[in-house]
């Protein structure tokens, strides 16, 4: 298992982060992001899909009420869920979202504890924290070696 720590210092060094970990990422894999309210992930999710797909970091949206956007460019995909608002994992059957797994590209998952029995073993687990400093977070990515 390899960890990597990183402190950012503001929502720009974490859309920086973001797009060049998601310009490295091989396709299909699942990313999850695990935080506080505040604590990043959107923003994080953002950069990902810049390096990603390659769309402006600005035209990523939260998808808090449609709990999944679809970001497509050329052959790339990534799939970008805020579960927020899930209450049981078999919601996320029902909507047929498992299928995104099995599509080839990139799924990014905030409040991916919603769905934890469902998520692959094989995944890139992101864990966003906020520090005493208002604009500061850590971000610790942890998946295995051959992931990254
Ligand atoms: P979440 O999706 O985890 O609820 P968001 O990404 O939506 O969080 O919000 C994070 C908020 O924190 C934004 O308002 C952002 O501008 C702010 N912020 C301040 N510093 C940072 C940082 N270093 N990294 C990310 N966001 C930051
Ligand atoms: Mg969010």
């Amino acid at each position: 298992m390899d960890r990597r720590i990183t402190i950012t210092s503001s929502n720009e060094e974490t859309i920086t982060f973001g797009r060049e970990l998601g310009a490295r990422l091989q396709a299909p894999c699942v990313v999850t992001l695990v935080g506080e309210l505040g604590a990043g992930k959107t923003t994080l999710a953002k950069g990902l899909i810049h390096g990603i797909v390659g769309v402006a970091a600005e035209t990523v949206t939260s998808p808090t009420f449609v709990m999944m956007n679809l970001y497509q460019k050329n052959d790339k995909e990534a799939y970008h869920f805020d579960l927020y608002r899930m209450k049981h994992p078999d919601e996320f059957v029902w909507q047929g979202f498992l299928d995104y797994f099995s599509r080839g590209g990139i799924s990014i998952i905030e409040w991916s504890e919603r769905i934890a029995p469902l998520l692959p073993e094989e995944r890139i687990e992101i864990e966003l924290f906020h520090q005493e400093c208002s604009d500061q977070r850590k971000i610790c990515v942890k998946c295995h070696e051959r992931m990254l």
